[in-house]
């Protein structure tokens, strides 16, 4: 018997439950879970705000780290260490908020040697997906010299783990944040300049004054139209989120009149191969040590009340479930 949070069917709440070995699903690789993490996606589900679940019952948690026991997947062995984010983990399979899962090895991806395996959940998909977010820029050929990069939602998962990458590849770059006493925080990972979230939460116009050479958004909504707004001639957006909401209320006058180029990031149904690139980019482009102070970390039992913490935006960074503790 091992640990589990489940929801047993739509609607109703998530509760902590013990399970048997017999009640896990077939799939090609056994993993004795570690750590998981609470995303802004995982608080939609536990609190059942958003329809995120779509099999029941389910144990959700999109995010896992953990070690292999089993394995009928050619590439995998026991004592293999992995980490897994989204695929469907934990919206239409079961997912890592549980002492064990069984999964397709299809998507699993080798922790890199720089991190343990509560720092690759401390990092988990919102720091994957800040990673996928700073790729687009470069895609688009963004570089340090180009100018001032705004994160949004800067005090947030994909936010901090945005700056802490961009601050050590040499990026300028500033921290809107609705949580401005977290000014200093923000200024340790990396970010040169903090605004209030409020200059861009508003209907603006079409646009405003040129300041940013790039953008990482995970908010969405009017911020994410002013952004584009003020983002200046060939200047590149990331887009990722939806704090705010999921709106974009915009014109075309930023892309049609200063070749501003909007990039959609998804982080779930990511190729394999971006997904390595993105990981492989994490282990020698995020410092570790700013990784721990944006991690917190909690017990499984408290996993259903971070859920609603993140929904409320009363989370700093990153929280990490121990799913043992
Ligand atoms: P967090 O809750 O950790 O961070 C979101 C941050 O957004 C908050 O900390 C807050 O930062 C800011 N915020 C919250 N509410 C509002 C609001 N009403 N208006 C403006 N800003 C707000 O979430 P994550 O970092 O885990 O995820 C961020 C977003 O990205 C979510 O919408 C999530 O669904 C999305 N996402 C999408 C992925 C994809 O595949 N496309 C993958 C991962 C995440 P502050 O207080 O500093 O302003």
């Amino acid at each position: 018997m091992f640990n589990a949070i489940l929801v047993d069917q739509p609607g109703s709440a998530a509760k902590l439950v013990r399970l048997g070995e017999a009640e896990l699903p077939e799939a090609s690789v056994s993993v004795d879970v570690a750590w998981s993490t609470i995303n802004y996606k995982d608080g939609l589900a536990l609190t059942g705000r958003a329809p995120i679940l779509r099999k029941f019952p389910i144990v959700p948690g999109i995010d896992l780290a953990g070690v292999v026991t089993a394995s009928t997947h050619p590439e995998w062995a026991p004592g293999d260490r992995v980490v897994l984010n989204g695929a469907g983990l934990g919206e239409s399979s079961w997912g890592g908020l549980a002492q064990r899962a069984r999964v397709d090895g299809n998507w699993l991806i080798r922790v890199p040697e720089a991190f343990d395996l509560r720092q690759a959940m401390g990092i988990g998909t919102a720091g994957y997906t800040a990673m996928l977010c700073v790729l687009a820029l470069e895609r688009q050929g963004v570089t340090p010299a180009a100018g001032e990069v705004l994160v949004t939602g800067a005090s947030g998962g994909v936010g901090s783990i945005a700056i802490a990458v961009l601050a050590k590849l040499g990026y300028s770059i500033t921290a809107s944040t609705g949580k401005l006493e977290q000014g200093e925080y923000l200024r340790n990972l990396g970010a040169g300049a903090v605004i209030d979230r409020a200059e861009l939460s508003q209907p603006g116009k079409p646009l405003q004054k040129e300041r940013w050479a790039a953008v990482v958004d995970s908010v969405g909504s009017h911020t994410l139209v002013n952004a584009c707004a003020q983002t200046r001639y060939r200047g590149v957006v990331a887009a990722c989120g939806l704090a705010q909401g999921m709106d974009f209320p915009a014109t075309m006058a930023p892309f049609i009149l200063r070749a501003v180029t909007l990039c959609g990031v998804e982080s779930v149904m990511a190729p394999k191969p971006l997904r390595q690139q993105a990981w492989t980019r994490l282990a020698s482009d995020l410092d570790p040590r700013k990784l721990e102070t944006m991690t917190t970390g909690i017990g499984l039992g408290e996993a259903i009340g971070a859920a609603e913490r993140i929904l409320d935006g009363q989370v700093r960074g990153r929280i990490v479930v121990d799913v043992n503790g």
